[in-house]
């Protein structure tokens, strides 16, 4: 399953910034997710849930996720725009080729240790 390959980067990421900073504990975690990268939320939270009890350091940790809009940058005119459907235009000049500039990201956001 593709989230929980993606629930194990986040930990191991996690945990390496922790041990870096001699914690042995993570309080939360912070993730952005964009609007578009496929990545069910749901599922994440479910499985990281799991992985989480069983292990001290993440026990109790708390999964915070921030949805990231769809930001798409017009190729004729440059500009910058967020959209809820990718098949919207460009809303200064109307031209329909663009490339998305945000919204399919996963990345740690941050930590608490
Ligand atoms: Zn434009």
């Amino acid at each position: 399953m593709h989230e929980l390959s993606i629930a194990w980067s986040i930990i191991d990421e996690a945990k390496k910034i922790a041990s870096h900073n001699n914690a042995s504990i993570l309080q939360s975690i912070e993730v952005d997710v964009g609007q578009i990268s496929g990545i069910d939320i749901d599922s994440l939270k479910f499985i990281l849930r799991n992985i989480s009890r069983d292990d001290n350091t993440i026990k109790d940790c708390i999964y915070k996720f921030n949805i990231i809009n769809v930001t798409k940058r017009c190729s004729r005119c440059n500009n910058e725009y967020q959209v809820s459907r990718l098949s919207e235009i460009c809303n200064i000049c109307g031209c329909t080729d663009s490339t998305v500039i945000s919204g399919n990201e996963l990345r740690i956001a941050s930590i608490e240790i």
